[in-house]
C-alpha cells in the first residue's frame, strides 16, 4: 500500500496520526499539525527522522530488557551502578522515573508487563525466567519490587517475592506513600525517591 500517495488528505492523515498518540487531543493534533505547515520542511524532515531512527535504532537491551540503543541498556553499561541490587519494574517507562529521582544507583529488570489473569497474562508472559537466571550468579543481594501499587502491581510483587525469598536474596517493596492505583511515571521524584529509600523488606 502507497502510504505517500497524493490523495489530497494528506493534512487529514497527519491529524489522524497525531490524534492517535497519547494525551493528544483533536485541538493539539490541530496545533501541532499547523505548527508543521507554518514550519519549514527540514523542522518537519528533522521530527519525521527522529521518529524513524527510534524506531531503527532502539531495541530491548538482553540483560534487563530497557529500552538500548547500543547493545546494552546504559544502566548494564554503566560500571559505576552497584550490580548488588536489582530494582524490578513493569515497564521501561518506569526505569526513567526511577532514573529521575537520582536516588538509586542499582540495576534494572524490566518484566514487560505484570501478572493478570484478566488480561491472560501470567509470570510466562513476563521476563520472570531471564529474572532469576540473573540471580543464580549469586551477584545478586537484593531485589527491589517496584511494581505500579495497583492490585495487578501487587499481585506481581507477591509473586515475586515468594519464588525469589527462597533463593536467599533480599527481597524488600517500595514503601507506601505513592499513591494507591497510581502509576510510577507518574509520582513525582520526591516522593517515588522516598519510596524506595524507605523500602521495606517483604
Ligand atoms: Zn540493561
Amino acid at each position: 500500500m502507497d502510504q505517500t500517495q497524493n490523495d489530497g488528505r494528506a493534512l487529514r492523515r497527519l491529524l489522524d496520526e497525531l490524534g492517535r498518540l497519547p494525551g493528544i487531543g483533536p485541538k493539539s493534533a490541530q496545533r501541532i499539525a499547523y505548527h508543521l505547515l507554518e514550519a519549514d520542511a527540514e523542522e518537519a524532515r528533522r521530527l519525521a527522522e527522529a521518529i524513524l531512527d527510534v524506531k531503527r535504532q532502539v531495541h530491548f537491551c538482553p540483560i534487563c530488557f530497557n529500552y538500548a540503543t547500543r547493545e546494552t541498556c546504559d544502566v548494564c553499561d554503566d560500571a559505576t551502578r552497584d550490580r548488588a541490587t536489582i530494582c524490578v519494574v513493569s515497564e521501561p517507562r518506569d526505569v526513567s522515573a526511577i532514573e529521575r529521582t537520582g536516588t538509586y544507583h542499582g540495576l534494572y529488570h524490566v518484566l514487560g508487563g505484570v501478572i493478570s489473569p484478566m488480561d491472560k497474562v501470567g509470570p510466562e508472559q513476563l521476563h520472570v525466567k531471564e529474572l532469576l537466571s540473573r540471580l543464580a550468579s549469586g551477584e545478586v543481594s537484593e531485589v527491589i519490587l517496584a511494581t505500579n501499587p495497583d492490585v495487578e502491581g501487587e499481585t506481581t510483587a507477591t509473586y515475586l517475592s515468594r519464588i525469589i525469598k527462597p533463593l536467599g536474596v533480599r527481597v524488600s517493596r517500595l514503601a507506601s506513600g505513592l499513591p494507591v492505583g497510581g502509576d510510577l511515571e507518574y509520582a513525582d521524584e520526591i516522593t517515588l525517591g522516598r519510596a524506595i529509600e524507605a523500602r521495606r523488606a517483604v
